[in-house]
């Protein structure tokens, strides 16, 4: 006899035994549940993603060979509106760390208020071992192999580690030629010529700024002469920490993988991004830091570290080094949550990846609006707009904090849950 289908297991794929990202979010829907009241019986929609797409993603190298990469697309919900998540090349890249990736892109995009759902998607690779011609045929054929999954009104892309716009370029030009007609909002974070929004580049760092700004009013923090260390110096991080600096915070530390440097009196992220890209300059030979053992980085005394490179870099034992009280996850799932828990214990505020690193996805739906109006802005206003969003969202979220005596984390979870699952119940179950 067979037994009755049991509607608490997860399905195969979502074995949240294993350790990583995915079982990470499931952690932190744990936390967030029991604040949900009536709402509670519609969490389990989140625990699995909606949809789930694994290609195949073969590629005519340039000496010949073809080689098979796999590629993903994740849609986790989308009772708010059409998915909206990056697009991931990274050799790390697997179903587990897309999903949760998918799934945080749920909560961020609810916790300030955009209208979407969340998605993410990625390619196992790594795209600095490609030349420009093959990772552009990687490109076209991953887009390919989304087909319609994708589309302006069905899930937007947007730029994640690496990847940039000329890959959201690309992304856009193969889907016009498949649809025989042009949709420029169909990915965000594309050159500013083809219809990108300016601003775009620098928003999810600037983002890290404002949060920033907002936690230290209240924790009664200067900006101002504040210390601040940033881990990666990609996208994220080098946006922040030029922000940081042209507000008058003293950059101390900076760490990619190149090398870390340190200097007490601050490192100018300008000179030495100018620096960067001379020809022989390197992280091991800029002039004006010293350069630190990679691991000696967590202990820099400092106010504000920005962890803005890859998930999983605070862990416990990291965790008790860091003297910050205040750690913005400029990127996505950089502390474990029982890293967080000591960080808390140690009088360290962290401010969630899932509000931290909003602004980027904050100006693609500027860039997704002006798209749909053909009317673009200036970068003044979308600065303007991308401060008022984020100190907005800051606000409501740290008075749930103080009121339910929750973390910054679990306040946002439950901003965004209760968003999220509300349309839920409100669209109700078909048929
Ligand atoms: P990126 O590829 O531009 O930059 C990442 C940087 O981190 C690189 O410079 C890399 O060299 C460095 N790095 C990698 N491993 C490292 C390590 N172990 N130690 C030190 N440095 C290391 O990527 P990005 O777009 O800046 O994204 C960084 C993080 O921010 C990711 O978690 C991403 O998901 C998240 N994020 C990005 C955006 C965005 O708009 N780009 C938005 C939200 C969140």
């Amino acid at each position: 006899m067979q037994s009755a289908p049991d509607s608490t297991r997860l399905p195969s794929y979502l074995n949240a035994d294993q350790p990583g990202p995915w079982a990470m979010f499931l952690q932190q829907l744990d936390r967030v549940e029991p604040h949900l009241g009536e709402l509670a019986r519609w969490t389990d929609t989140l625990r699995r993603p909606k949809r789930t797409l694994v290609v195949d993603v073969p590629v005519r190298m340039d000496d010949g060979r073809i080689v098979h990469f796999e590629g993903f697309r994740v849609q986790h919900n989308l009772s708010r509106g059409p998915g909206k998540g990056g697009v991931r090349f990274h050799p790390a890249v697997n179903l587990s760390e897309v999903m949760a990736l998918s799934g945080w892109m749920t909560i961020k995009n609810a916790a300030v208020n955009l209208p979407y759902g969340g998605a993410k998607g990625g390619v196992r690779v790594d795209p600095a071992q490609l030349t420009r011609g093959e990772l552009e045929r990687l490109t076209r054929r991953y887009t390919s192999e989304l087909g319609d999954l994708i589309g302006a009104e069905r899930d937007i892309p947007a730029p994640d580690v690496g990847t940039n716009d000329q890959v959201m370029a690309w992304m856009m030009d193969t889907y016009a030629i498949n649809h025989g007609s042009m949709q420029t909002g169909v990915v965000t974070g594309k050159p500013i010529t083809m219809g990108g929004s300016l601003g775009r580049r620098d928003a999810t760092g600037r983002g890290c700024y404002v949060v920033a700004r907002e936690a230290m009013r209240r924790l009664g923090m200067q900006v101002a002469g504040s210390r601040v260390t940033v881990q990666g110096f990609g996208n994220v991080g080098n946006a922040a920490a030029r922000v940081f600096h042209d507000e008058g915070a003293r950059v101390v530390a900076l760490q990619d993988v190149g090398g870390t440097l340190l200097n007490e009196a601050g490192i100018d992220p300008h000179d030495l991004l100018r620096h960067l890209r001379e020809a022989g300059g390197t992280w091991a030979n800029y002039p004006r830091a010293t350069l630190l053992p990679a691991d000696d980085f967590w202990a820099v005394p400092c106010e504000v570290l920005v962890p803005a490179a890859l998930e999983g870099q605070i862990t416990p034992e990291v965790a008790t080094r860091i003297r910050a009280r205040l750690i913005v996850e400029g990127a996505n799932g950089p502390t474990t949550p029982e890293a967080e828990d000591m960080l808390h214990g140690q009088g360290c505020t962290v401010l969630p990846d899932v509000l931290a690193n909003a602004g980027g996805v904050t100006v693609s739906y500027f860039e997704w609006v002006q798209n749909a109006t053909s009317f673009f802005w200036t970068e003044q206003d979308i600065n303007a707009r991308l401060d008022r969003v984020l100190s907005e969202a800051f606000d409501s979220i740290w008075h749930i904090a103080q009121e339910r005596r929750v973390n910054l984390r679990t306040a946002t979870f439950i901003t965004a849950c209760s968003r999220v699952l509300e349309a839920r119940a409100m669209r109700g179950l078909y048929p």
